[in-house]
């Protein structure tokens, strides 16, 4: 039991304890969610909470999490250990100095928790390539040769990741309208969403050394919900050769908290079935998957909340750890804080698809609304919050929402 009182199927129970940045009187500071709490760790440095503890306490000292994260798994798993001893006992120093270092979490602003280096946006759940290849390419190949055999992705841009609450300006672009020859210019008329799950790299490799897809869990400190926002008529018009560019670099939104791999493991399991075997280097006997339950809402300017989407982070082909190996088996190095997306999570069921483009079926088929107005993608006003939570008979861990509203588009 711990002296909060937390119930164990509250979002941030105690088997949850995720990482984040908050703000403490104007500054960003790091600290732990419990409950309707957080665990100011700067403050608990400062008062020599954490003096048993051996890692250099000055991490806590920075506005990211980065250092923290850059002292490795050993430490990760020191500090959940005090911060679970700490809770359930009350006798610690923490019950002792809660008046100090424990500061109320609802309403408090949270800051992006990671300075971002690089971003990398995977494609890795089967129904959405397959989904997508049928509306934009050929529906009898949807799937691209290569698809069951690399984790593909594609380099996207971290300047543009931004912190649930964050407006999002709808972008202007190219586009090429239906039956044209010539591109026209203006706002997008297919902003849509993609629900994604994110890992965040908490330890590097050096240039030139591969991750293996066994030890690749150990690089990677936590997972929050990301937005993949994209407009899909700019991606249509401009994809072909390269990939996307300026349909998926204008926002993307995370969640406020990091939930950690130790979090995560209880909700371990398998993933689909591959029908095509892979290489060696992606080859492994661990279950790698992990059961997530999604949800998206949609809620117009005014209105109440409609849930479009139910999806899960177990429907994706490739896990976590064949993402990090197949990036770095060339050499290429992860740095700390590097953020990988795993690419939108559609399930079987067409409820469960994470993006409008597959909800609506490219706007064929409009998605009712609890007001009684429909949508076939995003309009001006609407806000986008996605959910993710993991449950079992006993506890429950969340990661708190990733919310974003839609302002219209610059007039140009
Ligand atoms: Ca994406």
């Amino acid at each position: 039991m711990n002296w909060l009182n937390v119930d164990n199927h509250h979002s941030f129970s105690i088997y949850n304890l995720p990482y984040g940045i908050f703000d403490r009187e104007g500054v960003p500071t790091p600290g732990v969610a419990i409950g309707d709490h957080i665990i100011d760790l700067r403050a608990c440095a400062s008062k020599g909470l954490l003096n048993d503890l051996d890692f250099d306490k000055s991490v806590f000292n920075s506005s990211v999490l980065n250092p923290f994260m850059a002292t490795g798994k050993s430490t990760w798993k020191l500090m959940r250990a005090w911060l679970i001893h700490s809770l359930t006992n009350e006798a610690s120093l923490l019950h002792k100095h809660q008046d100090e270092v424990l500061v109320n979490r609802i309403g408090t602003q949270m800051y992006l928790p990671v300075e971002v280096g690089d971003y990398t946006d995977f494609y890795s759940s089967i129904e959405h390539a397959t989904n997508v290849g049928i509306m934009f390419r050929d529906p009898a190949n949807a799937l691209m040769p290569n698809w069951k055999h690399i984790p593909v992705g594609y380099h996207g841009r971290a300047s543009s990741i931004v912190i649930t609450g964050t407006d999002i300006k709808r972008p202007n672009g190219q586009t090429l309208p239906p039956n044209a020859t010539n591109p026209v210019f203006g706002p997008s008329k297919r902003l849509d969403f993609e629900l994604e799950m994110a890992f965040v790299v908490g330890q590097s490799n050096t240039l030139g050394n591969p991750i293996s897809v066994d030890e690749a869990e150990d690089h990677i400190f936590g997972m929050m919900v990301f937005n993949d926002w994209s407009a899909r008529d700019i991606q249509k018009w401009e994809y072909v050769p390269l990939g996307p560019f300026l349909a998926k670099n204008f926002a993307s939104t995370v969640s406020p908290w990091i939930v950690t791999m130790e979090a995560l493991d209880p909700f371990r399991c398998a993933g689909p079935e591959h029908d095509v075997p892979v290489l060696p280097y992606l080859q492994t006997n661990r279950d790698g998957n992990f059961n997530i339950a999604l949800e998206v809402d949609l809620m117009p300017e005014g209105g109440s909340p409609s849930t479009i989407s139910k999806s899960n982070y177990q429907y994706m082909y490739w896990n976590m750890s064949q993402q990090l190996a197949h990036h770095t088996v060339n050499g290429c190095n992860a740095r700390v804080g590097d953020l990988m997306a795993s690419g939108t999570i559609s399930g079987k069921d067409p409820g469960s698809y994470g993006s409008m483009l597959e909800l609506s079926w490219s706007g064929k088929n409009p998605i009712p609304l609890a007001n009684g107005e429909t949508r076939t993608f995003i309009e001006d006003g609407d806000t986008i919050i996605m959910r993710a939570r993991c449950s079992n008979n006993d506890f429950s861990i969340g990661f708190g929402d990733c919310v974003g509203k839609i302002l219209p588009a610059d007039q140009l």
